[in-house]
């Protein structure tokens, strides 16, 4: 398999102009957001588009009302919107049940949240499990507001519908999976998560063109519930999960960042692990934590699949983290080309992965008579590859796969694999199994 490298650098570009198109969208756990934002996704790929009603069991929770929102502001006694949800759909907090009242300067502050150490910021608040309304603003306005009666207005609604989220999938040669999924539940936030949702389209874009050896599976689904739908209603079919990611905030030029499946040692865990150490970015490795994205749920003990989380900068580590400064200025289609470059390394890794045996294994075999030493001589790469020849045969006893060789011989992965398929071709490498 490989994914066409020509459009590697128009990539980018690509996926940041999909991230403005669903920008503004005021997206939720459910509701009309979410469909818009499937409908956008759908024009690029064929995606299945699921509904589960409100009430549904699924593992220990059940899919909530569902929240939709037309209109929300905060006018003073002139009438004047203040704060006005059309200029910003992070102004009210999400799930914010309706109202229309007007209410004292003492009783608004009751129903606001601000960022004090980020004073021109507004925040981004929800509150899907306990019924609340609440607007969100600068600091700086709000410290500014004269005693005064306020009108407000959050024209919401919170009753039984469903939950959407969308799924495609590509048929590969083997019913074997790869995962990737992205959370498609924040409004107005471009690199958590208009990003990882962009990016994954184009993937899957691009998939859906070659023939892969691994089947591969994309989910978008509001975080946490949706993972949790999902996984309920697929519970007899993740066991042929073999390698997932979660991905978010990819569009930033930080990081980048993986964080381990719970299993620690999953062969998507050992080729983002490669795949970044060979990348000239310096990377950063952390262990699994019960803290983050929708890894969470994928690596609950009773599911513990191969799933790890891939950003760019670390969710909550960044100043503009769900703030309004997470806006499309903050990310870079060169980034979004970088971490796109990456994704697929880690997939090519996997795709070309596997265990060989070397057919002359008693002494080195004589390469300079089949005019392998060297014989990569011109390619800048040729040092690499010659190391690259010897560690293969060396450790192709049946025990090691390319992926262990590259590891233990620090060379890139398509460097491993290039040279395996030379040997192959010279007969002195055959796939394990193979007589
Ligand atoms: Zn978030």
């Amino acid at each position: 398999m490989s994914l066409d490298k020509s459009v590697s650098d128009d990539v980018g570009a690509e996926i940041f102009a999909l991230a403005a198109k669903i920008y503004p969208i005021c997206r939720s756990i459910t509701g009309d957001g979410v469909r818009q934002t499937l409908h956008e996704l759908a024009a690029h790929i064929a995606l299945d588009i699921h509904e589960v009603p409100t009430g549904t069991s699924v593992l220990d929770w059940t899919v909530p009302r569902e929240w939709n929102i037309r209109d929300a502001y905060i006018k003073n006694e002139r009438g004047e919107r203040i704060v006005d949800f059309n200029r910003s759909n992070l102004h009210v907090m999400g799930y914010s049940m309706p109202v229309h009242r007007r209410i004292s300067l003492a009783e608004l502050k009751q129903h606001v949240y601000t960022l004090p150490d980020q004073p021109d910021l507004i925040p981004y608040r929800t509150s899907y499990y306990a019924e609340n309304w609440a607007f969100c603003l600068p600091h700086r306005q709000l410290e500014a507001l004269p005693d005064d009666t306020y009108e407000v207005l959050i024209d919401s609604t919170l009753s039984d519908g469903h939950l959407t989220y969308g799924e495609y999938f590509h048929q590969g040669e083997t019913a074997d999976e790869f995962l990737f999924s992205a959370h498609i539940c924040h409004p107005s936030l471009a690199n958590d998560n208009c990003s990882g949702i962009a990016l994954l389209t184009h993937l899957a874009k691009r998939i859906s063109r070659i023939r892969t050896r691994y089947s591969y599976r994309f989910l978008f689904a509001p975080g946490t519930i949706g993972a949790i739908t999902w996984l309920a209603r697929n519970e007899d079919k993740v066991d042929r999960i073999k390698h997932g990611l979660v991905v978010s905030m990819l569009g930033d030029p930080g990081g980048p960042t993986y964080k381990k499946s719970r299993r620690g040692d999953a062969e998507i865990d050992r080729a983002m692990i490669h795949t970044l150490r060979h990348s000239g970015l310096s990377a950063t490795i952390e262990e699994f934590s019960p803290y983050g994205y929708d890894e969470r749920q994928y690596c609950s003990p009773g599911f513990n699949l191969p799933v790890g989380l891939f950003q760019r900068s670390k969710f909550g580590a960044i100043p503009e983290y769900h703030t309004s400064a997470d806006n499309m200025d903050f990310i870079r289609p060169d980034a979004l080309s970088e971490s796109s470059r990456l994704i697929d390394a880690a997939i090519g890794a996997i795709e070309a992965n596997g265990t060989y045996r070397n057919t002359a294994p008693k002494g080195e075999p004589q390469l300079g008579r089949r005019g392998l030493y060297g014989a990569i001589g011109g390619d800048k790469d040729a040092a690499a590859a010659n190391m690259a020849m010897l560690w293969i045969l060396n450790l192709s006893d049946g025990g090691h796969s390319l992926l262990d060789i590259a590891q233990r011989a620090d060379l890139p992965f398509e460097v491993v694999e290039r040279t395996a398929r030379r040997l192959g071709d010279h007969g002195l490498l055959k796939p394990l199994g193979e007589a």
